[in-house]
C-alpha cells in the first residue's frame, strides 16, 4: 500500500507524526493508499522553507517568473488525462469531468501568465509641482491554501498560480479525501524551473490546518470548503492578524421562468444537478419553477434522471459517478428519506443505487423532490449530492423571496426568454454569481469568484483581479528631485501646489 506524502522544500517528505488515514477509490469501496497526517513540525518546515525561497523568489524579474508560469500552463495542458485519472480514481468524478476541472484551473493559469502586466502600477506625473506620485504592489510573503475534496486541482489552482505569479510562496494544505493531485501539481510546478520551496503541500487534517493558522510567518490564508470550516477559518486567522478569504457552502437555485424554453432548461438542470454527483460547490440543488409549467418539468426532470448512466468514472458513456465516502452516502440518503418524512414528493429515488461489477462503491442515484418547502430539512442543509429539490413559486417575485431568505448566496440562475425578467433577477437577488440561461455560471479566469453571506467570509473574492490584489499590498510613493536653486524651506502646512 502506497504511502502518500507531504512535498516540501522541492522533494517528497514523510509525514513526521504517526497518524495515517485510508485514501479510497469511492467507486469501488476499496482503499488504494493510506494518507500520512502531518503535524505543527512538518507545517513549521515547510514554512521556513517557503520563507527562505520568498527571498530570491519575490526579487525575480518579472519575465523570468511568467516564463515559469508559461511553462508550467504547458505541462499541466499535455498531463490533463493523466491527471484527471487521477483524480477520477479518490474523487470518482467522471474522467471527462475530471479533464474539464483541470481546464478551468489552468485558465487561472493562463490569466496569472498575465503578470507583467497585472503588476504594472499607476502613475501621477506632477501631481504637484515637481512631485510625481506612483504606486506599485509587492507579495506578502509565506500565503497558505487550504482546499477541498471536490476540485483537488481546480481549486488549488484558483490560488497558487495567483499567489506565485505575485512573488508569495505557497503552502497548499489539500483535502485529504484525495490527496495525490496536489503532489501531481508539485512535481508539475518543479519540471517548470519553479525553485524549491516556492510550492510546498503539508499533508493532513485539523492539526496541519491549525498550525498554519497560528503560524507566525503566515501572511495570508485562501480557503475553500464548508461553511462552519470558513467561518471557523476566517475567525481564528483574521484573530491573528493575517490577511483571509474563506468560501463557504452553497444551497443555488436555478429559477424556472413559464416563458423559458423547457427542454433547454431541464437539460441544464439535469447536467447541474447531477454533475459530478452534485459535489459542487455551484451545483445546481434547488429548481425554482413557476407554477404553471411545474408538472410539465418535473416530468421531464424525472426522466432525464432516470436516464443518467451512473458507474466508475472511468467506464466508457459514465455520466455520474459515487459520492466521496461511504459516510457522505449515509447522510445524503439519511437526507433524502427526511424530505419524504417532511411531506416532500419523492419523484426518482437515488437511495441504495447499487452498480453491477461495483456492488461495494459509494454510489447515490439522482434524485429528484419535488413539493419542496423551504423550511424542510433536505432544503435548509446542503446536501452535496446527488439530489435536486423542486419548490414551486407563484412567479418571479416569490422565486427571488425563497432565494433571498437562504443563507446562502453562492450562484444561482434564471432560465427566462424576458429580458426584462432576467434584469430584475439579476438586480434583486443577493448571490454573488448569477447566470441568465446559464446553469454553473463560475467566473472566467479574468474576473473573480465568490458568493455572498454565507458562502463567504472576509472581503475578497478569490482568482482574478481580486486575487492579484488579495496577495499582495500596496505602496505609494511621492516623490521629487528638485534643483539646487529649487530647494525651499520646509512648509508646515498641507498643500498641492
Ligand atoms: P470541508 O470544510 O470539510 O474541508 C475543507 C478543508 O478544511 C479540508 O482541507 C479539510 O481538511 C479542512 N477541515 C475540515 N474540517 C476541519 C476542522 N474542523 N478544522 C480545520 N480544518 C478542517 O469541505 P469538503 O467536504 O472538503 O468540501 C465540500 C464543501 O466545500 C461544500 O460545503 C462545498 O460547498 C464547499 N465548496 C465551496 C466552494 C466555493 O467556492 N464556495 C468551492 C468548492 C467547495
Amino acid at each position: 500500500m502506497s504511502l502518500i506524502t507531504h512535498w516540501i522544500d522541492g522533494k517528497p517528505v514523510e509525514s513526521s507524526g504517526e497518524r495515517t488515514q485510508p485514501v479510497f477509490n469511492p467507486a469501488t469501496g476499496a482503499e488504494i493508499a493510506r494518507l500520512g497526517l502531518g503535524t505543527a513540525a512538518d507545517v513549521d518546515r515547510a514554512v521556513a522553507s517557503a520563507a527562505e525561497a520568498f527571498e530570491a523568489w519575490s526579487r525575480y524579474p518579472l519575465g523570468k517568473r511568467a516564463a515559469v508560469l508559461f511553462r508550467f500552463r504547458e505541462l499541466l495542458a499535455a498531463n490533463t488525462d493523466e491527471l484527471a485519472r487521477l483524480v477520477s480514481r479518490e474523487h470518482g468524478k467522471v474522467v471527462s469531468d475530471a479533464a474539464g476541472e483541470v481546464g478551468r484551473g489552468l485558465e487561472v493559469v493562463e490569466f496569472a501568465c498575465g503578470l507583467p502586466h497585472l503588476l504594472k502600477g499607476e502613475y501621477s506625473e506632477q501631481a504637484a509641482t515637481g512631485v510625481d506620485v506612483f504606486s506599485f504592489r509587492e507579495p506578502l510573503g509565506v500565503v497558505a491554501g487550504i482546499t477541498p475534496f471536490n476540485f483537488p486541482v481546480m481549486v488549488p489552482l484558483w490560488m497558487s498560480p495567483m499567489a506565485i505569479a505575485t512573488g508569495n510562496t505557497f503552502v497548499l494544505k489539500p483535502s485529504e479525501r484525495d490527496p495525490s493531485a496536489s503532489l501531481f501539481l508539485a512535481d508539475l510546478w518543479q519540471k517548470a524551473g519553479l525553485p524549491d520551496g516556492v510550492f510546498n503541500v503539508v499533508q493532513g487534517d485539523k492539526e496541519v490546518v491549525d498550525a498554519i493558522l497560528h503560524h507566525d510567518d503566515v501572511a495570508a490564508v485562501s480557503f475553500v470548503g464548508s461553511t462552519p470550516i470558513a467561518k471557523y477559518i476566517h475567525a481564528t486567522a483574521s484573530a491573528e492578524g493575517k490577511r483571509v478569504q474563506a468560501l463557504g457552502g452553497a444551497k443555488n437555485h436555478g429559477v424556472v421562468l413559464a416563458d423559458a424554453d423547457l427542454d433547454d432548461a431541464v437539460n441544464h438542470l439535469t447536467a447541474a444537478a447531477f454533475g459530478a454527483a452534485g459535489e459542487r460547490c455551484m451545483a445546481i440543488s434547488v429548481a425554482v419553477v413557476e407554477d404553471s409549467v411545474a408538472d410539465a418539468l418535473v416530468e421531464k426532470l424525472a426522466a432525464k434522471a432516470r436516464a443518467v448512466k451512473v458507474t466508475s468514472g472511468d467506464q466508457p458513456g459514465a455520466d455520474m459517478g459515487p459520492v466521496i465516502t461511504a459516510a457522505a452516502k449515509e447522510r445524503i440518503e439519511g437526507l433524502i428519506g427526511s424530505a419524504e418524512r417532511d411531506g416532500a414528493e419523492l419523484v426518482v429515488d437515488g437511495r441504495g443505487h447499487t452498480v453491477p461489477g461495483y456492488e461495494n462503491g459509494f454510489f447515490v442515484g439522482p434524485t429528484v423532490i419535488d413539493r419542496v418547502a423551504p423550511a424542510h430539512e433536505v432544503y435548509r442543509e446542503e446536501v452535496f449530492g446527488p439530489v435536486i429539490d423542486v419548490v414551486r413559486v407563484s412567479g418571479l417575485a416569490e422565486a427571488i423571496d425563497v432565494i433571498n431568505a437562504n443563507p446562502y448566496g453562492n450562484g444561482t440562475a434564471v432560465f427566462t426568454s424576458s429580458g426584462e425578467s432576467a434584469r430584475t433577477f439579476q438586480r434583486e437577488v443577493k448571490v454573488g454569481m448569477i447566470g441568465v440561461n446559464v446553469p454553473i455560471p463560475v467566473p472566467v479566469a479574468w474576473h473573480s469568484f465568490g458568493g455572498w453571506k454565507d458562502s463567504l467570509f472576509g472581503e475578497s473574492h478569490i482568482y482574478g483581479p481580486e486575487g492579484i490584489k488579495f496577495y499582495t499590498r500596496g505602496k505609494v510613493v511621492t516623490q521629487r528631485w528638485p534643483h539646487r536653486e529649487q530647494r525651499a524651506d520646509a512648509s508646515f502646512h498641507f498643500s498641492g501646489d
